[in-house]
């Protein structure tokens, strides 16, 4: 995974990424592969370079001052991380979800998800709630000064993926982590900046629900955080003119 160099998005304590190089003065500076795909996914995920943007490798080579190459190896990285998307004989672009996707995935979360809680619900033992406990507080002490990004929404994805995992139900737990991974890279692009949702105090409560061993409150409760975590996007951008020029856009 990119270690992405942005304030916002500093890996949190919690990231078994190694700590970034030191930020350099700018992209003209940034030659290493890995420099370059931490100052591209800085950029998507500050939203300096919109969805669906092309990222043209000779321009990317002019801007860092190296080879095609390099920087095809910087923008594999970022497919990696699914940052990115290639299309034969077009070229690489900004992934770009669009609306219908979006509302899918989270009408798939809701399906999956209650059931995941009632199987939860119905089995969980005390040291599963603490290693729930346990994500919540280091979600917390790792998102302190996080506003938004890739870390934070994987760091509260994740704790959905946990809550799969308790229930043992592996092919839920499987489907849950790919519409986790996709609804994060969703939140990531599409959050209005305005309204972060506040997901740790949210994930602390349902918890609580669980405990007292009311199934039904504790599905309508995770059925409401998935409709607000939806309803915090801006999906009205999605395929919107906010393109700025791909050089100025990493000059900034
Ligand atoms: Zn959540």
């Amino acid at each position: 995974m990119v270690t992405r160099r942005s304030s916002a998005t500093a890996a949190p304590a919690a990231s078994p990424a190694p700590a970034p190089a030191p930020a350099p003065e700018g992209p003209g500076v940034v030659t290493s592969v890995e420099s370059i795909a931490q100052d591209l996914a800085a950029a998507i995920v500050e939203r300096r370079i919109a969805p669906g943007t092309w990222l043209r490798e000779e321009a990317l080579g002019r801007v860092y001052s190296v080879s095609r190459t390099k920087v095809r190896a910087a923008l594999v990285m970022l497919a990696k991380d699914k940052l990115v998307h290639t299309v034969p004989d077009k070229g690489t672009f900004v992934c770009q979800p669009t609306v219908e996707e979006a509302r899918e995935i989270f009408s798939a979360r809701r399906l999956i998800e209650s059931e995941i809680v009632r199987l939860f619900v119905a089995r969980a033992q005390r040291a599963d709630f603490d290693r729930l406990r346990q994500h919540v507080r280091m979600e917390r002490s790792s998102l302190k000064g996080l506003a938004l990004g890739a870390v934070r929404e994987q760091l509260l994805g994740d704790f959905h993926v946990a809550l799969a995992e308790q229930t043992g139900h592996t092919v839920l737990t499987e489907i849950v982590t790919e519409l986790v991974a996709r609804s994060s890279l969703i939140a990531m692009l599409y959050q209005s900046h305005n309204d972060a949702h506040c997901a740790t105090d949210e994930h602390e409560q349902f918890l609580r629900l669980c405990e007292q061993k009311n199934t039904e409150a504790a599905v309508a409760y995770m059925m409401d955080h998935l409709t607000r975590l939806e309803g915090s996007l801006d999906l009205q951008q999605v395929g919107a003119g906010r393109q700025l020029d791909l050089v100025k856009a990493l000059m900034m």
